[in-house]
């Protein structure tokens, strides 16, 4: 291996995730999967193909950087949904593109008009609207403006989507606030409708609202966190696992992340290991550098709490992560040898070191970790 470490991507577990997800929701309802934050720390170019190959046709982004990516590396053009962040330039390109965004302000409206006007094409837009997030999304007065603005600009316009996000699905103590949002929807959907406009997805829910609210399902769910085999909350997979006779996860994490043995080291009981006071020998032991830190995504806040698989066996991080390195102790591993794997996230051979551990010992997110993976880590994908 010439790379310090590597992430591997496993094609198994994105066909199993992807069917257990379309027998889940049947015919109705499309899945867009999303793919912001690099997909999730998986990779955007690498993963997407597969994706596509496995029969995903609609990607879901928050930057519109994000969106040309995913444009770059489709086999054929499909929908790609920007929920988030474009300049006025982004939207131009967008439209020409075909590519779809959210609106969520007024200002965004009539930009997205006046460039489909001057460029003869359509805007491919989703309609978002405020229903108790309070985080963005058009309030029912501003509804009404849009209502009459695209009313009257009917050339320039195609209504893809009518949506909003739910706060919190993840959570049952975020039941009422939920029902409230869905019920504000469909007033606001009902007045936009009774205006002769007719959106092609209507759409409020992620992986946890679809599988919660099964009424949030609508015709499309933005599947991010459950695709790549993660539950969204130990209580969305309670809740699930509980309805079920066997009691198997039917999720598959598709991420692993390896990397090797740099050098081995003996230090004596009584020194310090690492920068600082933060680790001392309590006896003599053997350690092993690993050339990988908090610049890659192995979090700082893993110092003295990670652990990793050599040869079988689980090994903790001594001392402060670095920048670009951590150091485990190997003293209970026999014929440990430079160049030997090292097991940052996934299997070898019974054990795993799953991303939810490291939430649990870090206070991290299962999100943020797989934010966190560095896009220079180079990405294969694994047919098993
Ligand atoms: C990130 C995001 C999703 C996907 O959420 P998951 O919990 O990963 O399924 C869906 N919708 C919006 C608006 C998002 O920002």
């Amino acid at each position: 291996m010439t790379d310090s470490s590597i992430i591997t991507l496993s094609e198994k577990s994105v066909k199993n995730n992807v069917s257990f997800f379309k027998s889940k929701l049947g015919d109705r309802a499309k899945i867009s999967a999303v793919v912001k934050a690099n997909a999730y720390g998986h990779g955007i170019e690498q993963i997407v193909p597969v994706f596509e190959k496995y029969g995903i046709d609609h990607f879901s982004v928050f930057y519109y950087s994000e969106a040309v990516r995913v444009y770059n590396c489709l086999s054929k053009p499909r929908s790609i949904m920007v929920m988030g962040w474009m300049c006025d330039e982004n939207i131009r390109d967008a439209i020409i593109k075909g590519i779809e965004f959210f609106v969520f302000s007024l200002e965004r409206l009539s930009a997205a008009i006046e460039f489909a006007r001057a460029l003869h094409l359509k805007a491919k837009i989703h309609i978002e609207v405020e229903t108790g997030m309070n985080r963005s999304g058009l309030n029912s007065d501003a509804l009404n403006k849009a209502i009459s603005i695209i009313k009257e600009n009917r050339e320039q316009i195609e209504i893809s989507g009518f949506c909003t996000h739910l706060a919190g699905a993840e959570s049952i103590s975020n039941y009422f606030r939920i029902q409230n949002q869905l019920q504000k929807y469909n007033e606001m959907l009902a007045n936009f409708e009774a205006n002769d406009l007719f959106p092609q997805y209507k759409h409020v829910a992620n992986s946890a609202a679809a599988f919660v609210y099964p009424e949030a399902r609508m015709d499309l769910v933005r599947v991010g966190i459950m695709l790549y085999g993660f539950w969204s909350s130990a209580e969305v997979f309670i809740q699930y696992i509980n309805s079920q006779k066997n009691k198997i996860d039917p999720l598959k994490r598709i991420l692993g992340w390896t990397s090797q043995i740099m050098t081995i080291k003996e230090v004596k009981s009584g020194e310090f290991v690492g920068y600082g006071i933060s680790y001392l020998a309590q006896t003599n032991i053997t350690t092993a550098l690993v050339p990988v830190g908090y610049s890659m995504g192995y979090s700082r806040s893993l110092s003295n709490k990670g652990r990793v698989l050599i040869r079988g066996h689980r090994c903790s991080v001594i001392g402060v992560v670095n920048m670009n390195m951590i150091i485990v102790d190997i003293t209970h591993v026999k014929n440990a040898e430079v160049g030997n794997e090292v097991v940052l996230i996934g299997k070898q051979g019974k054990l795993e070191i799953k991303v939810s551990a490291f939430s649990e010992i870090s206070d991290e997110l299962n999100y943020e970790i797989l934010a966190h993976l560095s896009e220079s880590i180079s990405r294969i994908i694994v047919k098993k």
